[in-house]
């Protein structure tokens, strides 16, 4: 079965191909020759995820999935949730959006937060969406230099070492975007 992911991250497809049942043929938006933009202006996951998957689908009639995913810290009204990829600025730095985390976390007792993501698939113009949530901590400082974005200070509920300190394989199993993909994968095997 032939699969679109809705993304331009290489990094991400990688990821997810390691994850799917040799049935599933995972192909990208460059694969499809797809160059365009793909909108993100919704305010939520499930808005974002929605609109990226309907709007892939729309332009090309493939089946299609899209996700989003958001850092909800408690202690900062679950920001930077949806703008956890430009929460420090447009450049999409990783490094400035863990030190304004951790500036404004300075001092916080409350360190709960979780990481969320939301995937949209689409298939024959029918939506379906799934969740996957890893609940955890955020660190007083960046611990280890594997993996991407907030993971050196994200320490997963019920381990010691931060997602920056896991190999992919390791993090894959508890994660969020994991979670949300095994549910895919699930309802997939199921048709
Ligand atoms: P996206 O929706 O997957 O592009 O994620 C939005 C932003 O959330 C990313 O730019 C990262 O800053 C952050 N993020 C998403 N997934 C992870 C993860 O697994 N570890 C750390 N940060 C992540």
């Amino acid at each position: 079965m032939r699969l679109v992911f809705a993304t331009h991250n290489r990094h991400k497809l990688e990821e997810l191909q390691k994850l799917m049942p040799p049935k599933i043929e995972l192909v990208s938006l460059s694969d499809i020759g797809y160059s365009e933009d793909i909108p993100e202006t919704s305010d939520t996951l499930e808005g974002n995820a929605s609109q990226k998957s309907f709007c892939v689908y729309e332009k090309t009639g493939l089946n299609c999935f899209a996700d989003d995913t958001g850092l909800e810290i408690t202690a900062l009204n679950n920001e930077p949730g949806v703008y956890s990829a430009r929460y420090a600025g447009e450049d999409k730095n990783s490094q400035a959006n863990m030190n304004k985390v951790l500036k404004l976390m300075n001092g916080t007792e409350n360190r709960d937060a979780r990481f969320r993501t939301v995937i949209s698939l689409v298939m024959n113009g029918q939506e379906i969406q799934f969740e996957g949530i890893v609940e955890g901590k955020i660190l007083h400082e960046k611990r280890g230099d594997s993996g991407f974005g907030y993971d050196p200070i994200f320490l997963p509920k019920g381990y010691d070492r931060s997602f920056a300190e896991m190999n992919m394989i390791e993090k894959n199993k508890i994660s969020h975007r994991g979670r949300a993909v095994a549910s895919l994968i699930d309802y997939l095997n199921n048709l």
